[in-house]
């Protein structure tokens, strides 16, 4: 593996396993036709797909982290930790998961008794049949029930009017804490990664506040091209890397051929100023 910035890495992404729509093999398949050569599944809350994923990519040929993405609740807020290079079969990463995922199901018949008291009836069982994992049923499968529905044209505009805040089917949750899921990632020998930076709703002392402690605590790496970034936050977030001292990452954070921006492995590469967070791995 070479720790070349300009190196085709895509280290963000999901699948049926948590809310994706393709297989871990698919996933792999088409990360590989579009030029990866280093690739992570980061399902959300869950390391189910791992070993299947490890499998298809080293099929093709193409190198290998495993990955997970963490909810945690940070100052009020949720935020993602991305974990790569763990042991998947990590007894303290494994419990601590289980553990997150807990409150989904209840979460989510809340979820569908708000929506039924908006005029929108058979939320949960709509949603739940598009859950490939039934222990993550997620926002997205509502989005994607809402959708089939008709009450939105396509995921973003469920987004923007339903499941967030002040909005019908919003539940606030609260996830993993940020020291536990650093814990977790590092117990597991992984390397922990704040996963898009750029979409927190948090103030720029509450995100400062957020880099140091994540350094404090050992984690060492940001997202800094990722599907969820604008090319000006590339920029920004660019320069956060660089002043914090944190490794940058790279991931489109795929979840499905239409309703998501960027395609598998599809993203401008790392500026070469930044230093990779593969670097750790070669
Ligand atoms: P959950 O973990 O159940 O709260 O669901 C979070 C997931 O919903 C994210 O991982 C995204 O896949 C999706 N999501 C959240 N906000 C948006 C948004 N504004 N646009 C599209 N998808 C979103
Ligand atoms: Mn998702
Ligand atoms: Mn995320
Ligand atoms: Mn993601």
């Amino acid at each position: 593996m070479t720790s070349k910035s300009s190196l085709n890495a895509d280290l963000h992404c999901h699948s049926v396993v948590s809310d994706g729509t393709l297989t871990p093999e698919q996933l792999a398949e088409r990360a590989y036709s579009n030029g990866v050569r280093l690739w992570a599944l980061t399902d959300h809350d869950e390391l189910g797909g791992q070993e299947r994923a490890r499998a298809a990519a080293s099929s093709l040929g193409m190198d290998y982290l495993s990955g997970v993405e963490i909810s945690v609740t940070w100052m009020g807020q949720t935020i993602h930790i991305v974990g790569l290079g763990i042991d998947a079969a990590h007894a303290g990463i494994l419990e601590g998961l289980r553990r997150t995922r807990e409150g989904r199901g209840n979460r989510a018949q809340q979820m569908a008794e708000q929506l039924l008291k908006a005029g929108i009836p058979g939320a949960y069982e709509g949603a739940l049949h598009f859950a490939g994992n039934h222990e993550l049923i997620s926002r997205t499968h509502f989005a994607r029930f809402l959708v089939e529905q008709g009450v939105c044209r396509d995921t973003d505009q469920v987004f923007k009017n339903y499941l967030v805040e002040d909005k019908p089917g919003y539940v606030p949750h609260l996830w993993a804490t940020l020291d536990d899921a650093v814990a977790w990632i590092k117990g597991a020998g992984g390397v922990a990664v704040i996963a898009h930076p750029g979409r927190y709703k948090l103030s720029a002392m509450q995100m400062d506040e957020l880099y140091k402690h994540f350094k404090e605590i050992g984690g060492m790496a940001i997202e800094v091209i990722t599907g969820s970034h604008s090319p000006n936050q590339y920029q920004t977030y660019g320069k956060i890397a660089q002043h914090y001292g944190f490794l940058a990452s790279r991931g489109s954070d795929f979840h499905d051929p239409e309703e998501s921006y960027i395609d598998l492995g599809a993203l401008p590469h790392l500026p070469d100023h930044l230093t990779p967070v593969w670097s750790l791995f070669h």
